[in-house]
């Protein structure tokens, strides 16, 4: 006979927790979080190795669109906080460009400064709306010149996708447009453009890495969270989860933030279209390569972003500048560490074999960092659901499979249960998950998700 909830939660990353929270607050307590891992924060946990170095997965950095998330952070960390201004690089074309690229072409040879220039001008007046996918649009928003030698090899590095492969309908907060009328002044002038962006300042734990926030999150709710609890089947008509060791437990609502490829695969009754649909979701793996040095932290940057495809990351976190505690006794007169993210999908897979050699070797053929220090650690972390790719299929999928899932009572929330990187983000996740909580107890709507990904609405 399964155990019976109020409402069931799969998953105790910030979506998760953030409904967990909620749901508490709202004076629901009949409530289980089942998290198949041995501790709560998802993607956003943090890791300390033997040699005392803290990483997350992948470089992780606190900004807001949410109160909620806001106070959430307030709450749990007061003031053991840091608070950074964005210094961010891009190396492409053999010079460091400040972030984001495409607004501040004059630190480029001028030779190639000037075909970017020359392109991006030219695209800018024939400029047609409705591009297809990313690469047109952004020849159309940046020029051939721009997209040749940054947003391709750039973006194809992160997706692991072709862009061809890939829509425009998510670049709205995510990617810098430029006028070229600004960028031809500043060109002119000399003149970074440094500002843009959500993220131009950004927040970060005193100790403990990212995870730190979602340790304390979930801490006072220890007696609602059951952790190396695995769901692997999942009944709707009975209205009940199976986990791997057989226990099972019934459910009233249930709240998935497991990717929804998972979740649906789960599931012993979807039909045909629903599977396929689920099936055609697409997302990345991220390799994450910490490597620490006994050398002083010297580097003011925050992280670097590299376009040349020889270069096996996509980005590097200068991790101990995000705070001292990530390196042993918070020692950054003696200790740096930087954070590489290397991405690998079906289509364009990469071998984490030999991977942290190269990385390392990348590191200083660049020049981020100088001389030969001693390396002090070496940190290795796949992580297999690592960004939900926005493919050209991904909304015609998401509209056939959440509304069914809806339909049941099923809510797929968060990173990879909406699949939608554009709302992919830790204070989305939170955000996601309380309006869920709001959901279950008054039927309020939902922020985060359209109407179209909801039946019962
Ligand atoms: C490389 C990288 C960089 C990022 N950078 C940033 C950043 O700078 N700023 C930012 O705000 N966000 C960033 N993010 C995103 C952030 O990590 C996510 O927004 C957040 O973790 C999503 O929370 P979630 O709860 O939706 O999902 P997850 O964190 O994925 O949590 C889902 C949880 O469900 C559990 N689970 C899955 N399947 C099952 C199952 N069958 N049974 C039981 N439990 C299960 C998992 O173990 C996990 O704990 C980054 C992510 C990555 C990968």
């Amino acid at each position: 006979m399964a155990t019976e909830h109020e409402v069931v939660v799969i998953g105790a990353g910030p979506c998760g927790l953030g409904a967990l929270r909620e749901l508490r607050r709202l004076g629901v307590d009949d409530v289980v979080v089942l998290e198949a891992d041995e501790r709560a924060g998802g993607l956003a946990a943090s890791t300390v190795d033997d040699a005392g170095f803290t990483w997350d997965r992948g470089g992780h950095v606190v900004f807001s669109h949410h109160g909620e998330f806001d106070r959430l952070l307030d709450e749990v960390l007061g003031d053991e906080v840091l608070r950074h201004e964005r210094s961010s690089w891009v190396l492409a074309a053999g010079a460091w460009v400040p972030y984001p690229f495409q607004r501040n072409l004059h630190r480029l040879p001028a030779d190639v400064a000037a075909r970017c220039l020359v392109s991006l001008i030219e695209a800018q007046a024939t400029a047609t709306d409705g591009a297809a996918d990313l690469r047109s649009w952004a020849v159309g928003a940046f020029g051939a010149g721009v997209v040749d030698h940054f947003f391709e090899p750039y973006n194809t590095k992160v997706w692991a996708s072709d862009l061809g492969d890939l829509s425009a309908s998510w670049i709205a907060e995510r990617v810098a447009e430029v006028d070229w009328r600004a960028l031809v002044t500043r060109t002119l002038r000399r003149e970074d453009d440094l500002s843009w962006g959500p993220n131009d300042r950004f927040a970060f734990p005193t100790r403990g890495g990212t995870g730190e926030i979602w340790r304390r999150a979930a801490a006072p709710h220890r007696d609602r969270i059951r952790y190396g609890a695995r769901v692997e089947a999942i009944d709707p008509a009975e209205r009940t989860v199976r986990l791997v060791d057989g226990d099972e437990v019934g459910y009233r609502t249930l709240i998935s933030t497991a990717p929804l490829d998972r979740l649906v695969g789960a599931m012993a009754d979807a039909p045909d279209e629903v599977v396929a649909a689920s099936k055609a979701l697409v997302h990345t793996t991220v390799h994450v390569v910490g490597v620490g040095y006994e050398a002083p932290l010297v580097d003011d940057r925050s992280w670097l972003y590299f376009a040349d495809p020889d270069v096996p990351f996509y980005r590097a976190t200068n991790f101990a500048k995000y705070a001292p505690a990530n390196v042993p006794d918070g020692d950054v007169g003696r200790y740096s560490s930087w954070m590489c993210e290397v991405s690998s999908s079906a289509t364009h897979p990469t071998s984490p074999d030999g991977l942290v050699d190269r990385v390392e070797a990348a590191l200083r053929s660049t020049g981020v960092v100088p001389g030969q220090p001693e390396v002090a650690t070496r940190h290795l972390e796949t992580v297999p659901y690592a960004y939900p790719v926005p493919t050209r299929g991904r909304d015609d999928a998401l509209r056939t499979v959440l509304p069914w899932l809806d339909a049941k009572r099923i809510w797929s929330r968060g990173r990879f249960g909406t699949w939608r990187y554009e709302v992919g983000n830790m204070d989305h996740a939170v955000k996601m998950g309380i309006d869920a909580a709001r959901r279950a107890v008054d039927g309020s709507p939902e922020a985060l998700v359209p109407l179209e990904l909801v039946a019962s609405r």
